[in-house]
Order: structure tokens, then sequence, then C-alpha cells
């Protein structure tokens, strides 16, 4: 499996520390408004579970599940709503975390949702940002790291279900999936 890894980009000491500035920048900017924190899954899993930790103050957890890239690298346009949130979001503060912001879609599809369900409030947190892809008007609130226009794995993030499991994001060589 890391053979089909062309470069390390972060390791997974890189993202424990961005997780711990984050939260804390988070623990700040969300005492005593009891987030909705929202995990978009598959791909954020990892790094949700890193950023919870690093928020000390009271926060209720919830997991969505969207999809928009089908197995393939290229984006579809829309997204398709999987598993909803279990709890109601009118009038909470949101916030998204997010494996990577690549056209921005997802997240502008995400956006307009919770703001048709009339949230007080709704930010982004996404462990990537990929900015020279963006045809979105989308910009992340709290990042932790640009990443160049490849395709990116690892640490939550997958080619086809596979390498979400890799401790550190790299980039998958082009032959795995031009091969494929
Ligand atoms: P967007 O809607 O912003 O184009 O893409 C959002 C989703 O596409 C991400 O949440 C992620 O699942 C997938 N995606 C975009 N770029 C990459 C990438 O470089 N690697 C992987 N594994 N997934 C990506
Ligand atoms: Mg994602
Ligand atoms: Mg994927």
């Amino acid at each position: 499996m890391n053979n089909d890894i062309k470069e390390v980009l972060y390791s997974k000491e890189d993202i424990k520390d961005i997780a711990q500035k984050i939260g804390s920048q988070l623990t700040k900017d969300y005492a005593g408004k009891n987030p909705l924190v929202i995990c978009v899954l598959k791909g954020a899993f990892l790094f949700m579970a890193d950023i919870v930790r690093e928020i000390k103050t009271y926060a209720e957890i919830d997991f969505m599940d969207v999809s928009s890239y089908g197995d393939g690298t290229e984006s579809t346009g829309e997204i398709k709503i999987i598993k909803d949130l279990d709890v109601p979001v009118e009038g909470r503060n949101i916030l998204i975390i997010e494996d990577i912001i690549d056209t921005g879609r997802t997240l502008s599809c995400l956006v307009d949702l919770f703001q048709h369900r009339k949230v007080a409030s709704v930010k982004i947190c996404t462990l990537l940002n990929k900015p020279e892809r963006r045809i979105k008007g989308i910009e992340p609130d709290y990042v932790g790291f640009k990443v160049p226009n490849e395709f990116v794995v690892g640490y939550g993030l997958d080619y086809k279900g596979f390498y979400r499991n890799l401790p550190y994001v790299g980039v998958l060589k082009p032959e795995v999936y031009e091969n494929n």
C-alpha cells in the first residue's frame, strides 16, 4: 500500500499538531454556543476524532454521509445524501468537519441545505484545502493544510474505498488510477 504513494505531504505528527491548534481556536470561538459538530463521512472520520478531542467545551456530535465523487477522482456536480443528521438543526451553531475542499461543490450544497433548515450559523473546518480547483465561492473558516492540485489519499481520504487507513496524507501515484 505504501508503494502506491508518490510523496508524503503531511505526517501523523503534522496532523496532530494542526488539530491541536485548530481545536484550541474552536474552544474559544464556540464557548457557550453548544455547537453541533458534523462529520462529513467517510473521509473526515479521523480528522473529526482528532478535532473533537481538542474542543474543550460543550459540543454535540453528529454524522452525515454524502457522496459527490462515486468511485473515481472527478466530481459529479451534485451530492446525494446517504445518511442525514439524527437531530434537528434549526437555530443551532453548525460546524462542518470535512476532509478536503476541492471544487467546493459538496460544501456549497451542504451550506445551502443548512441555511434552508434555518441554522443560527454555519462554519467549515477542513483538514485539506485545494484552492486551485475551486469553482464555487466557498471558503473554509478553519484549514489544516493547503494541498497542490494532485489526488491525495490517506488519513481518511480514499481512492475506491482504500488508503483511508494510511496514517499520513500523501499523493497517490497517477499510474494507480490511470490504469484502472
Ligand atoms: P468537492 O465537492 O469540493 O469537489 O469535493 C469534495 C469531496 O471530493 C471531498 O470531500 C473528497 O471526498 C473528494 N475529493 C476531492 N479531492 C480529493 C483528493 O485529492 N483525494 C481524495 N481522496 N478525495 C478527494
Ligand atoms: Mg469529504
Ligand atoms: Mg472519496
